[in-house]
């Protein structure tokens, strides 16, 4: 199939929309959440019309079809992974994926390999979300554990100089993002997952900015857990992957209990379902899974190759025009190797929320603040940045429009 971006917006009905006063909407704030194609509103308006029911409960008709269609999509994530079905837990989003596994360690006996206390170490890095820090910085608080971090050097990179002293034999996770939701900037797994496995951790992949932009097999980043939203995937909000190896997740304590999980209670005991049950707790959201099961199969059917090389073109694209604008200075790597298409900058004193409001009043959505990074812009020295994303449904005239934006209020303010 070949690519054609402005074919692909057409599926997207509130990129037909106007805003401000009827100017054409230019959406860039992909990173933050994605715009859903009809067949995805379809897929989840239809499973509420046709076939809505408690899944895994019910002795009708209905039940067994909801069961089939979040079954359904349980596979489909699973084959979108390279992964196992059983290894697929649906949350409702990547921070509870983080939390999940944060908090399932947390519960871990002693002998469980889960299981941390003082003297073992949580490693992480400077460039973490919040959803994959914060859960680290608690589980350290309430095991005694130590938290360590990669920081992050002058040209946006992880510094991996120290990695055989900061992973060592007491690390028993290192948790970090695929790519960074502020800089744009694609991390080194296999040294970080080698180095790790040699000492014995886990690798915690948060997987958000790279599951919906570039092909992620499990299996091939020899990685042990992975956290994406749906919503970020042209899927549903509310529905997120957690997903583990086999033998992981049969050690993994739940997070969660209550209905569903369990395979036998008494009054005062409980036994544990297999995962993925073990994890999903209540009744699913299963709209949103199956949701989710149509916008891996829409995003599978024009290819994560193409939707990467896409965006490829499209970084490039944005980098150079932006860099020939005086003031600009990028938050990122400068050009496209290792990098994808988040695209953080600063101009001049123009306060990032001006920009925004300014690009805003010409019909540009874009993103301003920390990014839910504090601590990385904090040590970059900037306030908080302006960030364009770019997805499959951006167009070279988007950036055009972004960039004629840019010029634009640096006039507007008098620079
Ligand atoms: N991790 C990264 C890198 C993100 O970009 C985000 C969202 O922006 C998250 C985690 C949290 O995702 P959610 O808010 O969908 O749970």
């Amino acid at each position: 199939m070949t690519f054609d971006a402005h074919a692909i917006a057409k599926d997207f009905p509130i990129l037909d929309r106007t805003i401000r006063d009827g100017k054409r909407l230019v959406y860039l704030d992909s990173g933050a959440t994605s715009q859903k194609p009809n067949v995805v509103i379809d897929a989840e308006s239809n499973f509420y019309r046709l076939n809505n029911a408690a899944v895994h409960r019910g002795a009708h008709q209905l039940a067994e079809e909801a069961t089939d269609a979040y079954e359904g999509a349980r596979q489909i994530v699973a084959n979108f992974l390279n992964a196992h079905s059983e290894e697929v837990v649906f949350t409702k989003g990547a921070t509870e994926s983080l939390n999940l596994v944060a908090y399932a360690m947390g519960n871990a006996e002693p002998g469980n390999r889960f299981h941390l206390k003082a003297g073992d170490s949580i490693v992480v890095t400077e460039m973490e979300h919040h959803a994959n820090l914060i859960p680290w910085q608690q589980l350290a608080a309430r095991t005694g554990a130590t938290l360590k971090w990669f920081s992050v050097t002058d040209d946006y990179r992880l510094d991996l100089s120290n990695i055989d002293s900061l992973i060592d034999a007491k690390t028993k996770v290192v948790a970090l993002t695929h790519q960074s939701n502020v800089l744009g900037t694609i991390n080194p797994l296999e040294a970080i997952t080698r180095r790790a496995h040699e000492v014995g951790a886990v690798v915690v992949l948060d997987a958000c900015q790279s599951v919906p932009h570039m092909a992620v097999d499990v299996k091939a980043l020899d990685i042990d857990f992975l956290a994406f939203s749906g919503h970020k995937a042209v899927g549903p909000t509310g529905v997120g992957i957690f997903w583990g190896r086999a033998e992981l997740l049969a050690e993994l304590p739940p997070f969660l209990t209550g209905g569903s999980m369990i395979e036998n209670v008494t009054m005062t005991t409980a036994t544990w379902a297999p995962a993925p049950k073990k994890f999903e707790a209540g009744v699913p959201n299963m709209a949103q899974a199956v949701g989710l099961g149509a916008a891996l199969t829409y995003l599978t059917k024009i290819g994560m190759e193409n939707i990467h090389r896409h965006e490829i073109a499209l970084t490039a694209y944005l980098l150079e025009g932006l860099a020939a604008i005086d003031d600009i200075r990028i938050i990122g790597p400068a050009t496209t190797g290792l990098r994808g298409g988040s695209i953080s900058f600063t101009l001049g004193d123009i306060h990032p929320h001006d920009l925004g409001q300014y690009l805003d009043s010409q019909g540009i959505a874009v993103r301003t603040g920390h990014h839910c990074a504090w601590p990385l812009t904090r040590k970059l020295g900037v306030p908080a940045t302006t960030r364009a994303s770019v997805y499959l449904y951006n167009t070279t005239e988007d950036l055009d429009a972004l960039i004629a934006g840019v010029q634009g209020a640096q006039k507007y303010f008098g620079r």
